[in-house]
């Protein structure tokens, strides 16, 4: 594999990193998936949008511009092929070649920029969305600025382990008795023709699956209901999904060990899913 790191493509196994760079040292860095279909770049502009803002609330600068961005993905996809699979960037605040839990000073500090592709065939055509994931309720203890897609995910990492060790396939987190979000997704139910999900705030990630989905269900004169939900709510819902960049909508059919509906994935999230990727397909570049 090619990756990127600091203005250079470079086999994998040659590309460095320091030591005391601060990703490393106190997960000081932000990062962006970003999923690619028929060789193009699903939604490029809200994630390039996203890591300005993330780097903006962590003070940190932007090493590249929109269109150098846009170029090393490109190129990416490029050296390695990638017709259906995944992008990951990272920018971290580098190192003044010491450890401090000051920030070091941002005009003789870069800030280190790597990025490498994830080649998913069958990202698309994902037989886990045909049977829908199973979901166990975890407590959420992270910080409280989730809002930032930082590198500190070691918590959403537990709760995956959680959920295997459960025979699930994913953790939705609780807070004061509500759903915040997934470990790596945004958390949504649907009674009737109204889609429920928590609304935006610093308490979950501004997803950019998120938006682009509940544009497409208002489209379709489905009812957004912006508000918070219980497990119990949820468990007791005609259905319910999740979305991010990597797995699009994806079904969910039981939650702490209650079926909902039938057990299958429902006609809302089968039709979000479909309609978000032919849609995205479209208007990836
Ligand atoms: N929430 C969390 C905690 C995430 O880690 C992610 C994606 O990684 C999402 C939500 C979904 O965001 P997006 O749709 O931008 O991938």
């Amino acid at each position: 594999r090619t990756v990127y790191v600091n203005g250079e493509y470079l086999p994998e196994n040659e590309a460095t990193v320091s030591i005391f760079d601060r990703g490393f040292l106190m997960a000081d860095g932000v990062y962006e998936v970003t999923s690619v279909l028929d060789g193009k770049l699903v939604d490029f502009d809200g994630h390039a949008r996203r890591l300005s803002r993330s780097l903006n609330e962590l003070e940190m600068g932007n090493p590249l511009s929109r269109e150098e961005l846009l170029e090393v993905h490109r190129e990416l996809v490029r050296l390695n092929g990638i017709e259906e699979g995944l992008i990951y960037l990272q920018v971290t605040r580098g190192s003044d070649g010491d450890r401090d839990f000051a920030f070091p000073d941002p005009v003789t500090t870069t800030p280190t920029i790597v990025l490498f592709t994830q080649n998913k065939p069958g990202l698309a055509d994902n037989p886990a969305a045909r049977e829908g994931a199973r979901i166990i309720s975890i407590e959420d203890i992270r910080w409280h600025r989730r809002d930032i897609k930082t590198v500190q995910l070691l918590y959403p990492s537990m709760g995956k382990m959680m959920a295997k060790k459960a025979d699930c396939d994913d953790a939705w987190m609780v807070e004061d008795g509500f759903v915040t979000e997934g470990t790596s997704n945004n958390a949504y139910i649907v009674k009737g023709n109204r889609i429920i999900t928590r609304a935006l705030s610093n308490d979950i990630l501004h997803g950019i699956t998120r938006t682009a989905v509940l544009r497409f269900a208002r489209e379709v004169q489905m009812e957004i209901e912006e508000r918070n939900f219980t497990i119990e709510e949820a468990q007791d819902a005609d259905e319910a999904f999740t979305t991010s960049a990597s797995a699009f909508v994806m079904p969910v059919v039981e939650i702490d060990g209650v079926t909902l509906g039938e057990g299958v994935p429902g006609p809302v999230a089968r039709r979000l899913r479909e309609i978000y990727i032919e849609e995205m397909r479209k208007a990836a570049v």
